[in-house]
């Protein structure tokens, strides 16, 4: 009876390509732990921006649930406390891509050891964990303490603070793609913990997830942010998130294209220097020098000449018996020059 459900998970599930696999297995205690970096501490919650959506202002769980009920956290001095037992928190709205702050303090008196202390979690669409945990002189796996991706990636320092002082996150989680059930991008998450760099444009292999390696499964765009209950009293505060608009990857400027062709005349009338300005001509393309630049020059029209890539152009008047004027107009910033004799 057991059979096919799991066949239908394995199903279910996607086979990525793991072409770069880590060098080392979930939780490897040999892996090498990250240099202890000591951080400034924050001096007063850091203020939500306009555009952010307040989750947490330290009054009220509104914007939590637990499950389909109300969240059961306590809400006292401005924070929200994680209750053990009360389950996780979830955010009332769904999120995809976003940029998120989050203020958090371990536990004081300190209680526990290793995963025992001060554990809790950010949970990026409910899937992907980064992980809470009190990493002040309290050893653990290398990809389970404080600022990791939890299972997957070490931070790439320690940088708390002592249990009890108030620490920040800012992340900045970009969703896995999906196209029907193939997997197009891997999540990918930053990290700043306390404001040094913790994790870097990573890649995750998938779900983050207890001694095991979970491979992506098709999910919606958008999906609750969670807050783990892992039977510590972790402190949160100040939380807000800003949703991110897709991520567009340029790595260079446009570049003009034009069907105008000028005569070999019209070529031979402008090429000359303008005072500071020069315009030659390279094996039939004009190009401008100026300030030690060389800008390839794209005709549009009789009297147009269009910088290729920089939003400029140049305007050509040339009056038969004279030598041809241009007017440079950098940004809607114009001068004129005459072509020297
Ligand atoms: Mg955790």
């Amino acid at each position: 009876m057991s059979f096919l459900p799991i066949c239908f998970s394995m199903l279910a599930s996607i086979a990525i390509a793991q072409d770069n696999p880590s060098p080392y297995r979930v939780h490897d205690i040999d892996r090498p732990k990250p240099p202890i970096v000591t951080p400034n501490r924050i001096s007063a919650p850091v203020l939500a921006p306009s555009d952010a959506i307040v989750l947490f202002e330290g009054d009220d769980l509104s914007q939590w649930k637990s499950g389909n009920k109300p969240a059961k956290w306590i809400v006292k001095n401005g924070y929200m406390e994680s209750v053990p037992g009360a389950g996780y928190l979830r955010t009332a709205e769904s999120f995809g891509d976003v940029q998120l702050h989050v203020e958090w303090a371990a536990p004081v008196p300190v209680k526990g050891k290793s995963q025992g202390r001060g554990n809790s979690g950010i949970f990026l669409m409910g899937k992907y964990e980064v992980q809470v945990l009190d990493s002040y002189k309290n050893d653990t796996y290398a990809d389970g303490q404080a600022a990791s991706i939890y299972g997957q990636a070490p931070p790439l320092v320690n940088a708390s603070l002592p249990p009890g002082e108030w620490q920040t996150y800012d992340i900045v989680f970009r969703r896995p793609r999906f196209d029907g059930d193939q997997l197009v991008s891997p999540a990918e998450l930053t990290v700043f913990h306390n404001g040094v760099l913790a994790q870097e444009h990573k890649k995750l292999w998938g779900p983050t997830a207890w001694l095991k390696h979970d491979p992506y499964e098709p999910h919606a765009a958008e999906k609750p942010i969670t807050i783990q209950d892992h039977g510590n009293p972790v402190r949160y505060r100040n939380i807000w998130v800003r949703k991110l608009a897709d991520k567009v990857d340029h790595t260079r400027a446009k570049r003009i294209t034009s069907d105008v062709k000028w005569t070999e005349e019209q070529v031979n009338a402008v090429t000359g220097k303008y005072g500071k300005y020069k315009i030659r001509s390279d094996e039939g393309s004009l190009k401008l020098d100026w300030e030690n630049r060389s800008f390839d020059l794209i005709p549009v029209s009789d009297s147009r000449l269009e910088f290729a890539t920089t939003s400029a152009h140049i305007d050509v008047e040339c009056k038969e018996g004279e030598p041809c004027k241009i007017t440079v107009d950098l940004m809607g910033s114009r001068s004129s020059a005459t072509r020297d004799k």
